[in-house]
């Protein structure tokens, strides 16, 4: 019986996750972990016969208590929670809380030498290097989920590193692909949710309507592959067919192709280093028969020329990349920012934090990531006051 952990298991990644799960025969669920949706959570862990439900919020922690009642599965909530349920003992853990506070339980997950599935991308682009660190000292294993690094680990089985040329991530360009500038200082919330292809969670189809997405995927493929910044490139790929492509020295370029259902990248990081079958739509290429790519437009699009000059920086600038993000996101949600002004606001809490506190500092420990995570939200929350 493996032993399994989910955090965030109430979200978009989670759900998936949460299905694939009850379909394996020989899984035992350690611990579920959710936020504010206790009613979920609690249906989720009834389901899977959890041994521990935890929610991230104190203040949920009756409700959750109450809708186990009963059950025999045990019950906590806070962040400090999360982590201790991180530590407990289990074979494979799924990282799917969404943004920096995802953070710490996949590194308390670490510890352990679990197999880490890597959802929460912010944790490769604000603290990439220690996270691969500590899964080194634990002897424990980091499985991508995000789409396109699953692609590109997958496309990169059985061959030689050094051999690679390139790396392409795609991007399907989000509902605003073909919008003008005029036309996207109006985008709406609601506008930007509304992914073509993918069904995801409200915040990273906003981050995949700005391209935001892409480029903390850009980073995270640099931090994960330790490919260099000028060999990983974007194309934007309206029909999300085509997940990533590994260019070689000898002019070959291996594609990875599958449907649009995070189930592909997550039951493959379930089953590593098999492959099991996966309950996946099976694609009718003559059906789809065309296939689109164009460069990214980073005049309309800012945040991939951002996430070069994040790479550029080093250090700490992909902790404050995020935060910063992560603020303007809350803002233009609150309808307190415009579509635009997010890469405005994040362009410029960077330009800040370089005057004032050197970005380039290697961070020692979780703490230094953790206090520049602290610091870019406040300067972020500035910027954005002084706009109103
Ligand atoms: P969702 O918003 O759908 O779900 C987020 C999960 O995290 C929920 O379980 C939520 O709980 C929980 N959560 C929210 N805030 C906190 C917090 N402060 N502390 C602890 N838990 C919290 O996100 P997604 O599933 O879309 O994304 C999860 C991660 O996976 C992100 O990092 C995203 O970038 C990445 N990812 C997602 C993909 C997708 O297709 N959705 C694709 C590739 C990567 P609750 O809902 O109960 O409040």
């Amino acid at each position: 019986m493996r032993r399994v952990t989910i955090f965030g298991s109430t979200g978009s990644i989670g759900e998936s996750t949460v299905d694939l799960v009850s379909r394996a025969g020989d899984v035992q669920v350690v611990a579920l972990t959710g936020g504010r949706n206790v009613t979920r959570l609690a249906e989720q862990a009834r389901a899977l016969n959890a041994e521990l439900a935890v929610t991230a919020h104190d203040d949920c922690y009756d409700a959750l208590k109450s809708a186990l009642a009963g059950s025999g599965i045990g019950v906590a909530a806070g962040p400090h929670a999360l982590a201790e349920a991180a530590v407990r003992p289990a074979d494979w853990v799924m990282s799917a809380i969404v943004g920096a506070a995802g953070l710490v339980p996949g590194f308390r997950a670490l510890e352990q030498g679990a197999t880490l599935a890597l959802a929460n991308k912010e944790s490769l682009v604000t603290a990439g290097p220690l996270l691969l660190a500590e899964a080194k000292r634990h002897g424990a294993t980091i499985l991508p989920v995000d789409s396109e690094h699953s692609a590109v680990f997958q496309a990169l089985a059985g061959e030689n590193i050094d051999t690679v040329e390139r790396v392409i991530i795609t991007a399907s360009g989000g509902p605003f692909r073909s919008w003008d500038a005029e036309k996207l200082k109006h985008a709406t919330p609601a506008q930007a949710v509304a992914h073509p292809n993918w069904d995801m969670g409200q915040r990273i189809s906003i981050d995949s309507a700005s391209l935001f997405n892409k480029a903390l995927e850009l980073i995270e493929t640099r931090e994960f592959f330790g490919i260099e910044p000028e060999r990983i490139e974007v194309l934007v790929h309206p029909q999300s067919i085509v997940h990533a492509l590994v260019g070689f020295i000898d002019g070959g370029i291996l594609a990875h192709i599958g449907p649009a259902d995070m189930r592909h990248a997550i039951g493959y990081a379930l089953n590593w280093p098999e492959r099991r079958a996966l309950p996946v739509e099976r694609l009718d290429l003559a059906k789809i028969a065309t296939l689109e790519f164009q460069a990214p437009d980073d005049r309309r699009f800012p945040a991939l020329r951002l996430a070069r000059e994040v790479m550029a920086i080093g250090g700490l600038a992909g902790a404050a990349f995020n935060a910063a993000k992560e603020v303007a996101l809350d803002a233009f949600i609150a309808h307190a920012l415009s579509f635009p002004a997010m890469a405005e606001v994040v362009e410029e809490t960077l330009a800040r934090l370089s005057r004032d506190r050197g970005l380039t500092l290697a961070p020692d420990s979780l703490v230094n990531v953790l206090e520049m995570d602290h610091l870019a939200r406040r300067r972020a929350e500035e910027v954005i006051r002084e706009r109103q």
